[in-house]
């Protein structure tokens, strides 16, 4: 996709730095914001697979266990159904989600007590009524339980940043892909080259997900992230109408960190006819993003399968499709949404740790306004960068 003129050397207001779900929807909320002239560079084709935001679907939802996030994705609700009435198109899925687990894992009752202290709609279920809402679906031992929240459900996540990307160029934005971006020149004028030529701007906002970590070095800022490769898997259900997202809930299992399969996610049947959405949450396999498909690195179906066959009734046990896809982790698994600290003008958003689709038009908001100067509407002491040690001193 390109949009606007490509010729180099062209000046800008504010360049994005990647095409991801962050980096569209930042490029968007400029755009609608006062951004001015602002630029989307993206290294791959548009809607490519290789980093974070491709795939028929992500979860979304209100339950975490920090109460922070409970805030923004209220307006992150607000803000998906702007961008759908806007685009005119769907790109939410009323499923419900389930969170269930042993009564002694501390996420799920963190998650019970941040719906419970925000006033967010859920109902508490015991686990022989997940069981009795879910009697050909489920099993849970009796010292588990539940929680489901109605408004929980899924996005269409290729869907939506397309969507993004379509609306930032209507509303004159520019979009240039396949411009990977080969070096940042600091200075109250950026010079941002890539492989197709020079762009300068007043700002630059890298939202490059996986590639973050590198691109940030060699501006002097070393992220303490974990890129990591992991698997999404796709399940045959043997009646895929018990499994249709009319009648089965997104669900994330979170169970105790000594358990192999500590918090476990799914989506009800969408993305594939007939298939169920069921993977592993938690993940160490490290990668260099421009090599995450050369290994297939460690398989997470062996730790996967045991889960399936527990707590699932209907459901083969190897999965039919497997797909690749990477997490950029922070430690705190919050992500940063910070100035440059000595480049005031470059912003970053980054480290989003598998959970920052659903929170796009939020992250959007908060870049939009860290790049504009304008007065932040969040708290942003959880995903300030000096919450970590940034800096090498060997490099700077
Ligand atoms: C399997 C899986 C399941 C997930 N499930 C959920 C979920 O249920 N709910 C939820 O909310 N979140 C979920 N997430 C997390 C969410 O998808 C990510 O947090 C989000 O997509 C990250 O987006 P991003 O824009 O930061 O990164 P990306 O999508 O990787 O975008 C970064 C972009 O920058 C580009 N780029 C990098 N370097 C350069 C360069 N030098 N020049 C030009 N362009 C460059 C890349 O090519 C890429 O397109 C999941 C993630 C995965 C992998």
């Amino acid at each position: 996709m390109e949009s606007g003129s490509s010729s180099s050397s062209k000046e800008y207001d504010v360049i994005v730095l990647g095409a991801g779900v962050e980096g569209s929807s930042t490029a968007y909320n400029l755009t609608k914001n006062g951004g001015g002239r602002v630029l989307l560079l993206e290294q791959f084709s548009a809607l490519h697979t290789r980093g974070s935001s491709h795939g028929g679907s992500r979860i979304t939802r209100r339950a975490y266990t920090k109460a922070y996030y409970i805030k923004m994705m209220d307006e992150a609700y607000r803000m998906w159904d702007q961008i759908e009435r806007e685009g005119k198109t769907q790109l939410y899925l009323d499923t419900g989600l389930l969170m269930f687990g042993p009564k002694s894992s501390h996420c799920l009752q963190d998650a019970i007590r941040c719906l419970a202290e925000s006033g967010t709609p859920h109902n508490r279920l015991s686990a022989q009524q997940v069981m009795s809402k879910y009697p050909s679906q489920l099993y849970l031992p009796f010292n588990h339980e539940g929680v489901f929240e109605k408004d929980g459900g899924l996005l269409m996540a290729t869907k939506a940043v397309a969507t993004l990307q379509r609306l930032f160029i209507e509303n004159g934005g520019e979009f240039l892909d396949g411009h990977k971006v080969k070096e940042i020149t600091p200075g109250p004028i950026i010079r941002v080259t890539t492989d197709q030529g020079v762009f300068t701007a007043r700002r630059l906002i890298i939202t490059a997900g996986a590639w973050a970590p590198a691109i940030m070095a060699t501006l002097g800022v070393h992220l303490p992230f974990k890129v990591c490769r992991t698997e999404v898997l796709y399940w045959k259900a043997e009646e895929p109408k018990d499994f249709s997202w009319e009648n089965f809930p997104a669900f994330i299992c979170y169970t105790d960190s000594e358990d192999p399969y500590y918090h476990v996610y799914g989506l009800p049947i969408y993305e594939y006819p007939g298939l169920v959405k069921i993977c592993f949450h938690t993940n160490h396999n490290e990668v260099d993003p421009d090599a995450r498909d050369a290994l297939p690195g460690p398989s997470t179906t062996d730790l996967v399968r045991p889960f399936v066959q527990r707590h699932f009734k209907g459901v083969q046990t190897t999965p039919s499709i497997y797909e690749a896809c990477m997490y950029t982790e922070s430690p705190d698994e919050d992500p940063v949404l910070d100035r440059h600290p000595l480049y005031p003008n470059i912003i970053m958003g980054a480290g989003f740790s598998g959970h920052g689709f659903k929170l796009a038009p939020v992250v959007g908001k908060i870049l939009t306004e860290l790049a504009l100067d304008l007065p932040p509407s969040y708290d942003l002491a959880p995903f300030r960068l000096d919450r970590f040690t940034w800096q090498s001193p060997a490099k700077l």
